[in-house]
C-alpha cells in the first residue's frame, strides 16, 4: 500500500537534514521518500490515500527503553512509600496474584496509553510474556520483549525461569512481522547470583540475543553488591560476563567515574528512567557524565507503578531539565539531543534496524502532532516545541511498520473502552485477594 503525507513539517533526526517541511511517502512498512516543497508528480500518482499535513509536527514514533507494561494494573494503587515497604507489602503480594490473562489486559492498556502519546516501540520485562506477546501483536506496536528471571529461588527453580526466557525468545524472537524482538531479561545483579546470570549468558550468546538487566538503581542494591561479591555492580557484571553480549542496562544511577568509563568500553548502553527514580526517592543517573564518556543513553518510563503514566513526552522534557539543573549548567542535554536518546538512539539499543529516523528506507513508524495549538505559537523552534512545550495529549495519528494505528486520537487496533473496563473489574478483583 502507497500513501503520503503532503505540506508537513518533519523532524527527521537524520542529521543530514534534520527538518524537512514538504512530503513523506510510505510503500508497505517502509519510508519510500521525503522532499521539501510539493510531492514529485510520480509520486502523487500511485498514493492510494493521502494525509494533509497542515498544522501537524511529524516526528519518528517515541522508544521506550524501560518498562514492566502490565503494572498498568497497579497504578495509583500504592504510592509515597519506602521501596522496600513498597515492594514487600504492596506490589509483591498483588503480583502473586497476577494471571496469564490478567497480564494479557494490563499489557493491552499499557499499548493503548503509548499509542495514544506516540510511543510506537518499547521494552518489556515482565513474566506470563506470551500473553504480553499477544498484546503486542494484536496493538499493531513494535516491541523488544524478555521474560524477568529473579534467581533467588531454588536451584530448580531458577532453572525453569531460566528455561522459560529461552523458550520464550526462541518463540517469540521475529514474529509479528518482525515487530517482536526478543532480549534475555535477568532481573537484576542482587536478584541473579553468578550461575544464573552465567546460564542467561551461555543462552545469549547461543541466540545471538541482547540482554536486558537492572543495574545499580539505588544505593542499597550497591553496598550490598560490595558486601557479596566484593565490587560494585559494573565491575562484577563485567566479570561474570554480562558485557560479552550486547546489553541494556535498567537505571544505572550509582556509578563512579570508573564504572562509567568501563560501561563505554564495553558499549553497554542505559535506559534512563528519571520520573521512576524520583518518585522513589532513587537518586539521580550521571547521563551528562556518561555521554561525554560515550555511553549510550536511551530513555525509559519504567512501569506506571512508579511513575504513574506512560507519557515519554515527560522523560524527555523531564531529562532535558533535571541535568541542567543538577549540575548548574543550562548547556547540558540540548533540547536536540534528547530528542535523539528518544527515538533513534532507543531503536538503536532495542536492535530494531532502520528504525527512529524519518529517512528513505527507514521503517514508516511516526508521530504527527498538532501544532495548532495555543502552546505551539509562536511558531519558533520546532525541536525546542517538541521537547519543552508538547506533551503526549497532543499527538494526533500514530503508525508503525506504514500501518496507521491511532487516526485524530481514535485507536483503529485496540477496543479501548473493553480494555478499560477490564482492568478496573481485574484490579477490583486483584484488591479483593
Ligand atoms: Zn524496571
Amino acid at each position: 500500500m502507497n500513501w503520503l503525507i503532503e505540506n508537513g513539517t518533519f523532524l527527521t533526526q537524520d542529521p543530514e537534514r534534520p527538518v524537512v517541511r514538504g512530503w513523506l511517502a510510505v510503500r508497505g512498512d517502509r519510508i519510500a521518500g521525503l522532499g521539501e516543497g510539493e510531492a514529485p508528480q510520480d509520486v502523487r500518482s500511485v498514493a492510494r490515500e493521502r494525509v494533509d499535513g497542515k498544522d501537524l509536527l511529524f516526528l519518528p514514533g517515541l522508544v521506550n527503553t524501560h518498562g514492566h507494561a502490565a503494572m498498568t494494573l497497579l497504578r495509583g494503587y500504592a504510592d509515597d512509600l519506602k521501596l522496600q515497604e513498597w515492594l514487600n507489602h504492596y506490589i509483591w503480594p498483588m503480583e502473586a496474584r497476577l494471571t496469564d490473562d490478567d497480564v494479557y489486559w494490563g499489557t493491552l492498556l499499557a499499548a493503548a496509553e503509548m499509542i495514544r502519546t506516540g510511543t510506537t516501540a518499547f521494552a518489556d520485562m515482565y513474566f506470563f510474556m506470551d500473553r504480553a506477546a499477544e498484546a503486542v501483536e494484536t496493538s499493531g506496536m513494535r516491541a523488544s520483549l524478555c521474560r524477568g528471571i529473579i534467581g533467588l529461588g531454588s536451584e530448580a527453580e531458577w532453572r525453569e525461569k531460566v528455561a522459560d526466557g529461552i523458550r520464550f525468545a526462541r518463540e517469540w524472537h521475529g514474529k509479528a512481522d518482525g515487530r517482536i524482538r526478543a532480549m534475555l531479561g535477568p532481573h537484576a545483579p542482587y536478584t541473579c547470583p553468578p550461575p544464573v546470570l552465567e546460564k542467561v549468558i551461555e543462552a545469549a550468546h547461543e541466540l545471538g540475543l541482547p540482554i536486558h538487566i537492572h543495574m545499580s538503581e539505588t544505593a542499597a542494591e550497591v553496598e550490598q553488591n560490595v558486601r557479596d561479591y566484593g565490587v560494585r555492580p559494573a565491575e562484577h557484571l563485567d566479570r561474570v560476563g554480562v558485557f560479552t553480549r550486547p546489553t541494556l542496562l535498567a537505571h544505572a544511577v550509582h556509578l563512579t567515574d570508573g564504572e562509567i568509563a568501563l560501561l563505554a568500553e564495553r558499549g553497554a548502553a542505559v535506559s534512563h528512567n528519571p520520573v521512576s527514580n524520583l518518585k522513589l526517592a532513587s537518586g539521580i543517573a550521571r547521563v551528562p557524565d556518561m555521554l561525554r564518556a560515550g555511553v549510550t543513553v536511551t530513555l525509559g518510563t519504567d512501569s506506571v507503578a512508579s511513575n504513574n503514566n506512560l507519557d515519554l513526552f515527560e522523560e524527555i522534557k523531564l531529562t532535558a531539565m533535571l541535568h541542567k539543573g543538577v549540575t548548574g549548567d543550562p548547556t547540558v542535554l540540548p533540547a536536540g539531543q534528547v530528542l535523539r536518546m528518544a527515538t533513534v538512539d532507543g531503536a538503536r539499543v532495542l536492535g530494531m534496524e532502520d528504525t527512529g529516523m524519518l529517512k528513505e528506507g527507514w521503517k514508516a513508524d511516526l508521530i504527527a502532532l498538532r501544532m495548532d495549538r495555543t502552546h505551539f505559537v509562536p511558531r519558533t523552534d520546532f525541536v525546542s516545541h517538541a521537547v519543552y512545550a508538547a506533551c503526549g495529549a497532543d499527538v494526533e495519528h500514530v503508525w508503525v511498520d506504514g500501518r496507521q494505528l491511532m487516526r485524530g486520537r481514535e485507536l483503529l487496533t485496540l477496543d479501548e473502552e473493553r480494555i478499560r473496563h477490564e482492568v478496573q473489574h481485574r484490579f477490583e478483583r486483584l484488591l479483593r485477594g
